[in-house]
């Protein structure tokens, strides 16, 4: 738990969202922002502020991370039709929340090259 990191907030039930789905490991709720018919951010309950700052030992929990995803884009009825999972890292990629997370993107055409 990071002091005034929002999603470290959200994880512990500070600030509410919209929780769609959780566990010991992560957390998974609406984005506030949607940029998609499904919009799903996935957090891990630990905080590590971005993808540069993932190591070893976090292994199994991207990976559990990663299946979630998979899994919910099933639940969500958008597996068939395709789907994105986004990771921006750091603000030239317009990482904004410093606290890694997984966009769940779904319900519309996404377009190649991402902008
Ligand atoms: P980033 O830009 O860091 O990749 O993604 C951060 C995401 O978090 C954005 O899509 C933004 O809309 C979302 N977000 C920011 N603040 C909140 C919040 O307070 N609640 C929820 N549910 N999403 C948020
Ligand atoms: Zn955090």
């Amino acid at each position: 738990m990071m002091k005034d990191c929002l999603f470290c907030k959200i994880a512990k039930g500070d600030i509410p969202a919209n929780i769609i789905h959780e566990d010991e490991q992560i957390v998974v709720f609406d984005d506030i922002n949607p940029q998609a018919q499904h919009h799903k951010i996935i957090i891990p309950r630990k905080h590590i502020s971005t993808l540069n700052d993932l190591h070893e030992e976090d292994k199994l929990l991207a990976g559990h991370m990663m299946l979630t995803a998979s899994q919910l884009a099933k639940k969500l009825g958008i597996a068939e039709e395709g789907y994105r999972l986004v990771v921006n890292c750091n603000a030239g990629a317009g990482q904004t929340v410093f606290h890694i997370h997984f966009h769940l993107l779904g319900g519309r055409h996404f377009s190649w090259p991402p902008g």
